[in-house]
């Protein structure tokens, strides 16, 4: 399992530790703006459990990945977008980077297919 707590970025965010651009809250995910945004909206919805990614989440808190995407759905919806993509990278060679689970939402772009 990967390190958690001080040694994880995106329980720092979490935390409140380390600030982000926080979009909207709920009782098991926070919302946040990525840094390096690949669309319009790019925002990142992370469950407040340090879990390394979206199997393991859905092994140990399954309840909580409905939550990741129906907080996702909100926010897309809240910004005015109707589409949007949901990304769960898993793995090094997915492109995960952040090894703590969490679910891009992309939109305000027309999206192409198949992905880099
Ligand atoms: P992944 O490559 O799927 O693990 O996604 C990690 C994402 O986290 C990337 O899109 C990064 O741009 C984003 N990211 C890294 N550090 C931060 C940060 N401090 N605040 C917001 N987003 C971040
Ligand atoms: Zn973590």
């Amino acid at each position: 399992m990967a390190a958690v707590g001080d040694d994880c970025l995106f329980c720092r965010i979490v935390s409140g530790e380390i600030p982000a651009d926080v979009v909207a809250e709920t009782e098991d995910a926070v919302a946040f703006r990525d840094l390096n945004p690949q669309a319009p909206l790019h925002v990142l919805v992370v469950p407040r459990v340090h879990v390394t990614d979206a199997a393991e989440l859905a092994d140990t808190a399954p309840a909580t990945v409905a939550s990741l995407v129906l907080l996702a759905r909100r926010v897309a919806a809240d910004a005015g977008h109707d589409s949007h993509r949901l990304v769960f990278n898993t793995g090094a060679d997915a492109g995960q980077t952040v090894f703590h689970a969490h679910l891009h939402v992309l939109a305000g772009r027309t999206m192409s297919w198949p992905p880099g």
